[in-house]
């Protein structure tokens, strides 16, 4: 698996873990060739994605993650789809349904 470079979204334990949803990745979007960690196909395939929050990666977000503060917390890509979100308007707004 590629992967061109780390992402964080603020995050506390407790919250939902899905962030927003994004409209399929254009070309130059660095994380274009990545892959998507659930289905093995390459986010820019066309489809809608979204950001799943994962969880602390160094002590001190360890420390703020056990006491359920807000921190920088490590986070992937995946299709929206694959995270089973309701991703039908977006999908239609970009002519990528299907
Ligand atoms: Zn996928």
């Amino acid at each position: 698996m590629t992967r061109t470079g780390d992402t964080y979204v603020r995050w506390r334990s407790g919250a939902p873990r899905e962030g927003r949803a994004f409209p399929p990745l254009g070309p130059g979007h660095p994380a274009y060739r990545d892959v998507c960690p659930a289905c093995d196909h390459f986010l820019g395939n066309g489809l809608p994605v979204q950001i799943l929050a994962i969880g602390p990666t160094d002590d001190e977000a360890r420390d703020r993650h056990r006491a359920g503060r807000w921190y920088s917390a490590l986070a992937l890509l995946f299709h929206a789809a694959c995270l089973g979100s309701n991703i039908v308007d977006l999908a239609d707004a970009e002519g990528a349904a299907g």
